[in-house]
Order: structure tokens, then C-alpha cells, then sequence
């Protein structure tokens, strides 16, 4: 074992020295043969992780450890166990398989029908009728088609259109949340990622089939769930090549091929070629002479929805229907007019996408199509009131996380939502509202004695005047509640040094004048105030037994002084007493 672990370590630094040079590898199994003793030595791996990590640590290589670290703890559990537990590792699974278990099976005895979807995405999300709608289809399909193959193996075997979707229309307006509620429903996995963040090679950003690893990742590894599971791409339109469209990445067009693979039918490794220790642990499983598992992930079944605003087409549709109508006799004015509130998205063709910078192949596998739209004043004010667990639900949680009731008025709703609709990020204004409304609130109401917070249409309009009202209206309470947190400031000092100071109500008077004049919590100036008394007491307590201190407003006043004239007279009590 000894001269086997020193060549191994040798070979790690040979190793070291090789990723010096070349900062990339790819095949990893060259290396790890390498390094690697042979199938019947002992195997000093931990040693050689420890050293492969602090190499990594300085490199521009990814490294994912998790999957590796965790079947090593695996290994070790059920080395250590040794039977002892009785399979206790096989009862967790067992606690834990239902679940997963439950998951499958609804996916395998799928029965949903289009309309319960929209009914269950109605409960979350405001307007999209046209997208619910659409969407539903489309997912029953998918999932119907997926119970079927299940069911018909030879049925599998057959041309198969997969109903990937893609998804228009502006920021905020819930398109992932649609896609994400739709996920939880059916009890599959979800991602989503953004398509500017792909490069094509996977050496310089991010590796389209990271999404389908993410799949398995947010499947907590269980590859048979993922398979089944939805991949959410936003920002697609930022892909259009640049053949068509200027100012945009070049890899675009390379990025969109790489896309379509994934979309169509694809087996995806499991582990990326920078995650140095998957690969390693995979070819070690086959050293021992493991079962191997299965390394790579189907993207067949796999549901694909893409998204983008697309603000540059809708300009394309527009002019294109226009021409249309002025060909067909109608003055341009007239067509202006006819045209006001029009989702021109909604009338998009195969071609305006082309036209846009799409491969057609691309735009080819994604057949179902529909446009969100925008949410208008009215819209963000209903989600506030009828969307389950909308964000203002949040803020009512928040207060009530200090025993603030929060009540809101009809009118603050509406102006809240019409202060959200100019910020023009759709639903995501109502967050920057609320935050900027309520941020002054959240921080000063929880140290009051307020216990109701009422919000009305002035409370939105001039958020600090209301705060200053309202803390005005409860100031004779304010400083009941502040002679309260001197209360626990001397329970805390009982609890935490073991001696209890006893203030009398001058003392906590001034302690609450000061806090109030200087804008800080009675407890801050508690802390500064008192700092030295848990030293200072305990050596009176030494020397007299003492436990309990009176604090008045003298000792409030002079901490230190009247502090140091206790311990001085403490010495002269036990002086005193030794004399005696
Ligand atoms: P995008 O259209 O950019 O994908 P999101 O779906 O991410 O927007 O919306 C952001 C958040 O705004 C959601 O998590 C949700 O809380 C809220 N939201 C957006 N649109 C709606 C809607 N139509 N109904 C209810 N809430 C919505």
C-alpha cells in the first residue's frame, strides 16, 4: 500500500505538471488511467481527490464535485455500517422513494385533460388566456403521448412531432411562470436558463447540454424523472444569427444547431467533459468492475420551450401585414388605425422568423407558438388581488413575522399597479413598487409597539410622510414598547452573564430618551452603555457574592464611573470583612 501510494502521488504531480501546460483535457480517461493503480491494488483515492482538487482550485476548469463527494460518502456509509444499522441507508430510501415513485407515476398513468390545466394555471396566473390555452394542448399531448409509448413500446418507434413551444412576449408578463406552475402540476422537473449565456464550444460559457444536466441536478440525480422533465430557454430571440440581424453574437447560428439536436432526439453524457471528478468516478465504477449505470441522459421526451420578447419582430409583423392590406386598397392611414391594440406577435409566421435570423430547421422544431400578452393597469392590480401567493401575500407574511397585521385598501391596489405600469416591466414593477414603497416600514415598525398597518392610496403616494404619521400617532405607546426592550435587555443580561440588573423606570427613561434622540434601538445603546459590566461585576461578585445590581439613572448617565466605584468599594467591603 505504502509504495503504491507514492507512485500514485508522483503520478499526481506529473499530472499537476501536464494540466500546467494544457489547460484543458478533454478525455480524461487518458489521465486517469494514468494516475490510477491497478484493478486489484488499494486504491488511496481520497488522497488523490484531496490533490486534484487544490490543483482545480487555481484553474479555469470547472469542477463538480458534489455527485463524486456524495457517492464517496455513499461508499463510506455502507462500508462503515457494516450491517450494524440492519439497512438502515436501505430505509431512508424507502422513505424516500415514494415521492419519486408518485412522480413516475403520474407521469406514467397521465390523465389530464387540457382544461383542468388552464383551470389549475387560472388559480396563479392573470390574463395569457390564449397562451393557458395553448400550452395545455400542448402538454396533455406530450404527456399522453409519453403514458402511450410507456404502455406500446412499438408506438415509441413511430415519427413523433414533439409539441415544443415557443413562447413571445415582453418581460414580467408570466411566461416562466406559466411554465413553472405547469412543472409542478404534472410533478416534473423544471429548468430554465437564458440562451445568451451558450457559446458553442462549452469550453468558454455555458454548454447547451448543461441544461439537460441541470434537469438531472434539479431531479436531485434521478435520471429517469429528468428524461420527462421541461427545459425552459429565455432570451432566444438574442440567438437570431447575425446574417440577419446586426449587432449580434456570432455563435448564434452555431448555438441554434446545437439547440435543435437537444430539442429533437439526443443522448446527452451525464457528465460534462469539465466535470473532472464524474468522469473520474465513472471510469473507477468500471475499474472495480461496477455495474456501469447508465451515462447519458435521452432528450426524446424531454418538453423544450423557448421565450423572448422579440420587440424588433412584432415592428417586422406589423409592417408586413401592413403591406398586405395597403396591397389590397386600403389607404395607409386607415390600416394605422385598424391596427391600434394588435398583438402582432400573435400573427408571426415561420417566415417572419426566418426573416428574424432563425434557421428554419430550428424554428421547424418548434411548432407550437403563441404570444403573451402585455399586462395592462388592471391586470397587475388583479394579480395583487386574486393570484395565489402573489407577492403582496409576501409582504403580509412578513409583517405578520413580527405580529403586524397588514390590511390594504382597494385604492392603494390601484395605485399601486399604476405606479408598476410605468415601470414597464410587467409584473416584476409590482416587486419594485412594493419594495419601494414598504422598505422604510419593514425596517421601523417592527421595533414599535404597531400592531395594525393599514395601507391606504396615501400610504403608496408618500410612503416616508405616512411612516412619520403613523410613528407620531403611536408615540406615547412607541415608548412603552421601548421601556419593553429594556425589560429584555435585562432578562438577556440575566440570561446570558448571570447577573441581574435591576432598572428603575428613571433609568429606562433615559436609556429610551437617548435611543429616540440618537435613532438607534434601545438595545444598541444597552450594549454600549453596559459593555464592561459583565468583567466588572464578576470580579464584585468574587469578592461579595453579589448577583443583583440596581441600575439607576446615575449609573445610566456615568456607566463606567459609577461601575468602577462599585468594584473600588467592593475591595474595601472585603477588606473590611478580612480585618473583622
Ligand atoms: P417572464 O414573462 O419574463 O418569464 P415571469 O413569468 O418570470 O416573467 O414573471 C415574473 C413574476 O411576476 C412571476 O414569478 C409572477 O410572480 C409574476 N407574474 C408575471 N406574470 C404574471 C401573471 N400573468 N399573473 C400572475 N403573476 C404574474
Amino acid at each position: 500500500m505504502g509504495n503504491c501510494l507514492k507512485e500514485c502521488f508522483l503520478k499526481v504531480r506529473v499530472m499537476i505538471e501536464v494540466f500546467h501546460k494544457f489547460r484543458y483535457i478533454n478525455d480524461l480517461s487518458i489521465l486517469i488511467s494514468f494516475i490510477m493503480p491497478k484493478k486489484d491494488d488499494d486504491n488511496p483515492l481520497e488522497e488523490i481527490q484531496k490533490q486534484l482538487r487544490d490543483l482545480m482550485n487555481n484553474k479555469n476548469v470547472q469542477v463538480a464535485f458534489a455527485p463524486f463527494m456524495q457517492s464517496m460518502k455513499d461508499q463510506a456509509a455502507d462500508g462503515d455500517d457494516g450491517g450494524k444499522s440492519g439497512g438502515g441507508s436501505d430505509e431512508k430510501k424507502v422513505e424516500e422513494d415514494p415521492t419519486r415513485d408518485e412522480k413516475l407515476e403520474s407521469i406514467r398513468e397521465f390523465d389530464r385533460k387540457p382544461k383542468e390545466i388552464r383551470d389549475y394555471l387560472d388559480r396563479f396566473v392573470i390574463k395569457q388566456e390564449q397562451a393557458k390555452r395553448v400550452l395545455s394542448v400542448a402538454v396533455c399531448d406530450h404527456y399522453n403521448y409519453v403514458r402511450r409509448c410507456l404502455d406500446d413500446a412499438k408506438l415509441d418507434e413511430a415519427e413523433y412531432v414533439k409539441p415544443n413551444v415557443l413562447l413571445l412576449g415582453p418581460t414580467g408578463v408570466g411566461k416562466t411562470f406559466l411554465m413553472r406552475n405547469v412543472a409542478k402540476l404534472i410533478g416534473v422537473p423544471f429548468v430554465k436558463a437564458d440562451a445568451t449565456k451558450f457559446s458553442e464550444t462549452g469550453y468558454v460559457g455555458y454548454d447547451v447540454d448543461d441544461l439537460v444536466r441541470d434537469l438531472v441536478k434539479a431531479a436531485e440525480g434521478d435520471v429517469e424523472l429528468a428524461q420527462y422533465g421541461i427545459v425552459y430557454i429565455d432570451e432566444i430571440d438574442k440567438i437570431a444569427s447575425e446574417a440577419s440581424r446586426s449587432g449580434r453574437d456570432v455563435s448564434g447560428r452555431g448555438v441554434q444547431i446545437n439547440l435543435l439536436k437537444l430539442m429533437e432526439e439526443t443522448e446527452v453524457n451525464l457528465h460534462s467533459p469539465q466535470d473532472m471528478m464524474g468522469q473520474m468516478k465513472a471510469f473507477m465504477d468500471m475499474q472495480k468492475g461496477e455495474k456501469a449505470k447508465k451515462g447519458s441522459i435521452s432528450t426524446k421526451n424531454i418538453l423544450f420551450i423557448v421565450s423572448g420578447a422579440f420587440d424588433q419582430l412584432e415592428e417586422d409583423v406589423r409592417k408586413r401585414l401592413d403591406l398586405n392590406r395597403i396591397g389590397f386598397g386600403s389607404s395607409e392611414e386607415g390600416v394605422e388605425s385598424n391596427t391600434q391594440g394588435i398583438n402582432f406577435l400573435s400573427q408571426a409566421e415561420t417566415r417572419d422568423f426566418i426573416k428574424y435570423g432563425f434557421e428554419p430547421e430550428f424554428i421547424g422544431r418548434l411548432p407550437v407558438r403563441v404570444a403573451c400578452d402585455e399586462l395592462k393597469k388592471e391586470d397587475l392590480a388583479e394579480i395583487l388581488l386574486s393570484s395565489e401567493g402573489n407577492v403582496l401575500e409576501q409582504y403580509r407574511n412578513d409583517f405578520r413575522g413580527y405580529s403586524i397585521k397588514f390590511t390594504i385598501s382597494n385604492d392603494a391596489i390601484e395605485k399601486i399597479a399604476e405606479q408598476a405600469a410605468e415601470e414597464k416591466t410587467g409584473a416584476r414593477g409590482l416587486v419594485t413598487v412594493l419594495e419601494r414603497t414598504f422598505r422604510d416600514f419593514k425596517f421601523e415598525l417592527p421595533s414599535t409597539p404597531v400592531r395594525t398597518f393599514s395601507v391606504d392610496a396615501e400610504t403608496i403616494e408618500d410612503p416616508s410622510s405616512s411612516l412619520a404619521h403613523l410613528l407620531e400617532e403611536n408615540r406615547d405607546q412607541l415608548d412603552d414598547s421601548m421601556l419593553q426592550d429594556v425589560d429584555r435587555y435585562e432578562e438577556y443580561f440575566k440570561r446570558e452573564f448571570g447577573y441581574h440588573l435591576r432598572f428603575r423606570k428613571t433609568a429606562k427613561v433615559a436609556i429610551v430618551k437617548e435611543a429616540i434622540a440618537e435613532n438607534r434601538s434601545v438595545r444598541a445603546i444597552c450594549e454600549r452603555k453596559f459593555s464592561d459590566f459583565e468583567h466588572g461585576l464578576s470580579i464584585i461578585s468574587q469578592r461579595t457574592g453579589k448577583k443583583e445590581f440596581t441600575i439607576d439613572k446615575k449609573v445610566v448617565d456615568n456607566p463606567d464611573k459609577e461601575l468602577s466605584r462599585w468594584v473600588v468599594e467592593s475591595f474595601e467591603k472585603s477588606a473590611d470583612s478580612t480585618s473583622e
